[in-house]
């Protein structure tokens, strides 16, 4: 599904530098390298203030802490997504309130987080499912008009560019209140671990937030607030530091293998390829088809056969979950990410991808069909 190796291989002189180089300068914990890091990733992402962690469900977590809200309070967000965005939400004692998503983009169904606003709801969290921005705009609008905060989980889509109607440009994370990501190997921008970062263009957030990640110090050994401890460790700022300026060049690598894709396979009629949105560059953390007709565990089979890898992100809706499970979810309640979970399929996509071996990947899904 991915190529680690072979993206790491590329850049092998220098990531072999920086890692010794951090090595032997021995500050392992909130080394020069994780604030270096936090201003290039600021810089590139044009934002006030970035706060580096230890992974992103922290990030999405201590983003909630910093929010000062109370046991019970609701907050919306996708059934169809990784269970990290809703099992935080959780973990802290408030309530997820799961919504449907739409049917081209898989982000938020807007209507459907209009229709769940109550007076207990405080936040929202849109997912930029794959590598697309959910519908940033009217989320905002819809998150102002009720005093909501927006955390947007952009583990998937870091470096997805979002254009308003006015023409303005802004990369995902960026827009809501705060962004979260994650820098899992597997990730558009990778670390040799596990890695995080949380964003925002407002002071005082960024400053709880901080404190929070730190044990809810400003001060040492002065605890203001409860807090965690969540850190990037020095070695994998260094490794992202040296693939931050390569980010843009991965992202296009995926796209074109997308693009590559498309020309293989929009003409099947059993499949449906990525939709795209024209608000949203489209990163592609998966490309993931739709497979019509009952048949994707077949051919999913069929390309297992022959030794070719596909996942199912995400087989399960999160109100399908026993850990989720409420009264409020029955089954049947959110058609699309039910339906999604048995039609998606998601085909290898990384930045090693050559048109030899898509070709196979292509040729394999069209014998699939008889093609
Ligand atoms: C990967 C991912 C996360 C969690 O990131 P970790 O670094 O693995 O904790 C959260 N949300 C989404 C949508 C993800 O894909």
């Amino acid at each position: 599904m991915v190529d680690l190796a072979g993206q790491h291989g590329r850049i092998q002189v220098e990531l072999d530098a920086a890692l010794l180089s951090a090595a032997n300068a021995g500050a392992y914990i909130q080394g020069p390298e994780v604030k270096t890091f936090a201003t290039e990733l600021a810089n590139y992402l044009d934002v006030a203030h970035v706060i580096p962690c230890a992974n992103g469900t922290d990030a999405l977590q201590i983003a909630l802490m910093a929010l000062g809200l109370k046991p019970g309070d609701e907050v919306i967000t996708a059934t169809f997504t990784y269970v990290a965005t809703a099992e935080v939400i959780a973990l802290l004692g408030l309530t997820p309130v799961l919504v449907d998503v739409r049917p081209d983009t898989f982000s938020l169904d807007l209507d459907q987080v209009r229709a769940a606003i109550g007076p207990k709801t405080k936040a929202v969290v849109p997912v930029h499912l794959y590598g697309q921005a959910a519908d940033m705009e009217a989320l905002m609008q819809l998150a102002q008009d009720h005093s909501l905060f927006v955390v947007e989980d952009c583990a998937q889509a870091i470096g997805s560019t979002y254009t308003f109607s006015d023409g303005r440009k802004a990369k995902v994370g960026t827009i809501g209140h705060i962004g979260c990501t994650s820098f899992f190997p597997s990730k558009n921008l990778g670390c040799m671990g596990d890695g995080g970062a949380m964003y925002t263009q407002d002071a005082a957030l960024a400053e709880q937030l901080r404190m929070i990640a730190n044990h809810g110090q400003k001060v040492k050994y002065r605890h203001d607030v409860i807090g965690c401890n969540s850190r990037l460790d020095t070695l994998q700022a260094a490794v992202l530091r040296v693939k931050l300026p390569h980010l843009n060049a991965y992202i296009q690598a995926r796209q074109e293998a997308a693009a590559y894709y498309d020309t293989g396979l929009s003409q099947i009629e059993g499949v449906i390829v990525p939709a795209r949105t024209s608000a949203s560059t489209h990163v592609f953390h998966q490309y993931t088809l739709q497979v019509k007709n009952g048949q994707r565990d077949a051919l999913k089979a069929h390309l297992e056969a022959a030794g070719i890898p596909s996942m199912i992100y995400y087989p399960w809706p999160l109100h399908a979950q026993p850990a989720f499970a409420s009264d409020r979810y029955p089954v049947g309640a959110f058609p699309v990410a039910e339906r999604l979970c048995h039609e998606v399929l998601s085909l290898p996509m990384h930045t090693e991808l050559t048109a030899e071996i898509q070709d196979h990947i292509i040729h394999t899904i069209q014998s699939f069909y008889h093609i």
